[in-house]
C-alpha cells in the first residue's frame, strides 16, 4: 500500500485548495534556509523528525541553481562541483521542523562504477527508511528529460509512496511550444503520485508554482 502523505498528522487541503497566489513569492519561507551538514552516510543525517523534502537530479541538470533560486540565496547550494564533492547528502534547515536534503547529483561519467553502485544503495535506503521524507523534487534539464536514473527515482518514489515533483528546468532555453509538448509527453508516463512543472532559475519562471507545491508538503499554511 502506498504511503502517500506518510506521517501527516493533520488534515491537509487538496492542492491547490490552500488558495495561495503569486503573492506567495513575497512570503517565500525558504529564504531562511541555512546549511546544516554534508552527510556521507545516512547515519550522519539529522534526527528523522519533522518534514524533509529531497532535491534529486542528474549532474548539471540545474539542481543547485534551483535551490539557490528557491531560497533566494546566490550560493547556498554550490553550482560548480567536482564528482567527489557531489557524493554527499547536503542538509539545509528552513526551521527546526523543516529541512531540504540536496541528494548527490548522479550521472557523472568519471565516478567509478563501485562508488555509483554504493550511492545507488544509499539512495534506495534513504527512500525506504527516511520517515520524515515528504516529497522529492526531481530536477531535469528540459532538453534532456527522463534519463535512466530519473526513471529510477520516479519508480522508487512510486513504490515507497513518496510524491515526486518533476522540475523541468532551464525552460528559458526552449520556446513555449516545445516546452509544453515535452511536458505533455512526459505526463503520459507518470504514476499518479507524480506532478510536473516548467522552471527556470534564470527567469524565475515557475517559482511560485514550486513554492506552492513545497508549502503543501511542508504544511505551511497560506499567509495571504
Ligand atoms: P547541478 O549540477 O544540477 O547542481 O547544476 P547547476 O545548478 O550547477 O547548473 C549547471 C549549469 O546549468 C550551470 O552552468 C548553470 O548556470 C546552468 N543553469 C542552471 N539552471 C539554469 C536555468 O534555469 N537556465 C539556464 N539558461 N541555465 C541554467
Amino acid at each position: 500500500m502506498a504511503r502517500y502523505y506518510r506521517g501527516f498528522n493533520s488534515h491537509v487541503p487538496a492542492y491547490p485548495g490552500n488558495q495561495m497566489t503569486s503573492e506567495t513569492i513575497k512570503h517565500n519561507p525558504y529564504r531562511s534556509a541555512r546549511y546544516v551538514i554534508s552527510a556521507h552516510d545516512l547515519k550522519q543525517l539529522p534526527v528523522d523528525k519533522g518534514c524533509e523534502v529531497a532535491f534529486a537530479g542528474r549532474s548539471n541538470a540545474g539542481k543547485s541553481s534551483a535551490i539557490n533560486t528557491l531560497t533566494d540565496q546566490k550560493s547556498l547550494a554550490r553550482t560548480s562541483k567536482t564528482p567527489g564533492r557531489t557524493q554527499q547528502i547536503v542538509i539545509f534547515e528552513i526551521d527546526p521542523e523543516r529541512r531540504i536534503a540536496d541528494l548527490p547529483g548522479y550521472g557523472y561519467a568519471k565516478v567509478p562504477a563501485k562508488l555509483k553502485a554504493h550511492w545507488r544503495q544509499v539512495m534506495q535506503r534513504y527512500f525506504n527508511q527516511r520517515e520524515s521524507l515528504r516529497g522529492v523534487v526531481l530536477v531535469m534539464d528540459i532538453r534532456h528529460p527522463m534519463r535512466e536514473f530519473d526513471q529510477q527515482m520516479i519508480a522508487w518514489s512510486a513504490s515507497t509512496g513518496v510524491p515526486c515533483h518533476l522540475l523541468l528546468t532551464k525552460s528559458d532555453k526552449l520556446k513555449r511550444g516545445p516546452a509544453q509538448a515535452t511536458i505533455l509527453q512526459i505526463r503520459k508516463s507518470l504514476p499518479p503520485s507524480a506532478t510536473i512543472q516548467i522552471f527556470s532559475s534564470r527567469s524565475r519562471q515557475g517559482l511560485t508554482e514550486l513554492i506552492e507545491r513545497l508549502n503543501q508538503w511542508y504544511e505551511f499554511v497560506s499567509t495571504g
